[in-house]
C-alpha cells in the first residue's frame, strides 16, 4: 500500500510517496513558485533514479499536482508504475477549529467545514483547501484524508484553552486557544513512550518543538492538557521572527507611537520580532550561535531570552500535570542544537535531570541525551509529520 502525503501552501505543495509496508519514503519532493512561473523539485529515494530540479510552468495548484503524479509514475524518475498504486492521499490542514479532534476522510461535507474553519487560518487553510481541490480534480475518487495541526490539541480542558475576555467572544466567534504543531507532538510523545517501554497512559511528557516556529505542548497519559500556541501561531515562546507573548498595551503604544495601522503591526509581530528582532542579526539559530560565539550580545541575549522561555512554560506545564517523566526536543533546533538544548536542560535541575554530554552530541537518531541516573528521562525525537499523515490516512482509508 502506498500513500501520497500533501503539504500544500499558498504557492508551494511539499509531498512524499510512503510505501506504508516498511514506512519507507519512495520519493519526496517540493513544487516552487507555483502561480507565478514554476519549479519541481523531485527526488526518487528508491531504484536508483536522478532527481528531477527545474522550473517547470505551473499557473496552478492542480498543474503542481499533475507535474508531481508525472514524476512519480515517470520511466526516467518514477518510483511506481502508475497512478493506480498510489491507494489514498493524505492532507496537511492547518486549521481544524473545534469542528475536527482527529483527522477524518475528506467529502463535500467536509470540505464545507473546512471552508467554515478558514478565518482562523486566513493565510493557511485556503492553500490546504485549493491543494485538496487540486488533488481531487486530478486524481480522481483516490480517496484523501485531513490531518489537523489543531486536532491534538482539543483534548485541552477549558480552563487550559479559555481567554479570560467575555464569554461571548468564545461561544459566538470561536475565539480561544487552538495551538499548533499537535501533529508533530502527538508523534514525538507516542515514539517517546515506545522507548520508555511504558504504555503512553502512564506518562506525564513535556514536549518541546522548537524551529523556525517553536511550541511547547503538556501531554498528560496521551492526552494533550496545555500548548504555548494560541488562537494563533504567533504566541507562547519568542520564535524565529515571531514576538511569543506580548502585552497588547505595547501594540497599541506602538501603534500610536509610529502611525502604523494593524496589519503593519502584525507583519512586524510575525515577521522582524522574535530572536530576530532581538538579535538584529538572523532568525537562524545557526547565525545566533556563530554571532554569539564572536561576542555579539544581542545574538546571545535573544538565545538566553529563547532558553529561559523553554524552560519557563516547560516549568509550568510540569506544575500543570503535578509531575512529568520525559522532556522531548524536536524539530530544527531541538533536533540539531547541542548547547541550546544543554542551555535549557540546565534549568530543570529541581527536577533531577542531568545530561549525558556523549549522548547530547549525537545528531539524527532517536535518543535518551540523559544520564541513565537522571530522574527525569530527557529526549531528543526527530519528528515526522508526513508518517503521521499517512499512518492516520491508511487507517481511515484502507
Ligand atoms: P520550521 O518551523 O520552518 O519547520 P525547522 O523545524 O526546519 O523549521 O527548524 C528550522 C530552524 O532550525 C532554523 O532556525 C535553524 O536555524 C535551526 N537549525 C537547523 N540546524 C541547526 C543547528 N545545527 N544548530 C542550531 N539550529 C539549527
Amino acid at each position: 500500500m502506498k500513500i501520497l502525503v500533501i503539504n500544500a501552501g499558498s504557492s508551494s505543495l511539499k509531498y512524499q510517496l510512503i510505501d506504508m509496508e516498511t514506512e519507507n519514503v519512495m520519493a519526496k519532493g517540493l513544487c516552487e513558485r507555483i502561480g507565478i512561473d514554476g519549479h519541481l523539485k523531485h527526488t526518487p529515494l528508491v531504484g536508483g533514479k536522478p532527481v528531477y530540479n527545474e522550473d517547470i510552468a505551473l499557473p496552478t495548484h492542480a498543474e503542481a499536482i499533475a507535474a508531481v503524479i508525472d514524476k512519480l509514475t515517470s520511466a526516467e524518475y518514477g518510483v511506481v508504475a502508475s497512478m493506480k498504486e498510489i491507494d489514498a492521499v493524505g492532507h496537511r490542514v492547518v486549521h481544524g477549529g473545534e469542528k475536527f479532534a482527529c483527522s477524518v476522510k475528506i467529502d463535500d461535507e467536509v470540505m464545507a467545514a473546512l471552508e467554515e474553519c478558514t478565518p482562523f487560518a486566513p493565510l493557511h487553510n485556503p492553500a490546504n483547501i485549493t491543494g485538496i481541490n487540486a488533488c481531487r480534480e486530478v486524481m480522481g475518487d483516490v480517496p484523501m484524508v485531513a490531518v489537523f495541526d489543531t486536532a491534538f490539541h482539543q483534548t485541552m480542558p477549558g480552563k487550559a484553552f479559555m481567554y479570560a475576555v467575555p464569554y461571548d467572544y468564545y461561544k459566538n466567534d470561536g475565539i480561544r486557544r487552538y495551538g499548533f504543531h499537535g501533529t508533530s507532538h502527538r508523534y514525538v510523545s507516542a515514539r517517546c513512550a515506545e522507548l520508555m517501554g511504558k504504555p503512553i497512559e502512564e506518562l506525564k511528557i513535556v514536549s518541546c518543538h522548537m524551529g523556525n516556529g517553536s511550541s511547547l505542548a503538556a501531554i498528560d497519559g496521551g492526552k494533550c492538557v496545555d500548548t504555548s500556541m494560541g488562537f494563533t501561531p504567533l504566541v507562547g515562546l519568542p520564535m524565529g521572527t515571531r514576538c511569543g507573548d506580548l502585552d497588547a498595551g505595547v501594540i497599541q503604544f506602538i501603534m500610536n507611537k509610529y502611525g502604523m495601522n494593524i496589519d503593519e503591526m502584525l507583519a512586524v509581530l510575525n515577521k522582524k520580532s522574535g530572536v530576530l528582532g532581538v538579535s538584529g542579526v538572523s532568525s537562524d539559530f545557526r547565525d545566533l550561535d556563530n554571532a554569539a560565539a564572536e561576542g555579539n550580545e544581542r545574538a546571545q541575549l535573544a538565545l538566553d531570552m529563547f532558553h529561559y522561555w523553554v524552560a519557563k512554560v516547560a516549568g509550568s506545564y510540569v506544575a500543570a500535570m503535578n509531575g512529568v517523566d520525559a522532556i522531548i526536543f524536536t524539530a530544527g533546533v531541538g533536533e540539531n542544537s547541542k548547547s541550546s538544548r544543554k542551555a535549557i536542560a540546565e534549568y530543570f535541575g529541581y527536577l533531577g535531570v542531568e545530561i549525558d554530554d556523549e549522548a547530547n552530541s549525537k545528531r539524527g537518531e532517536d535518543i535518551m541525551i540523559s544520564t541513565p541516573d537522571s530522574k527525569v528521562k530527557v529526549f531528543v525525537i526527530p519528528t515526522n509529520e508526513e508518517l503521521v499523515i499517512a499512518r492516520d490516512t491508511k487507517a481511515i482509508c484502507c
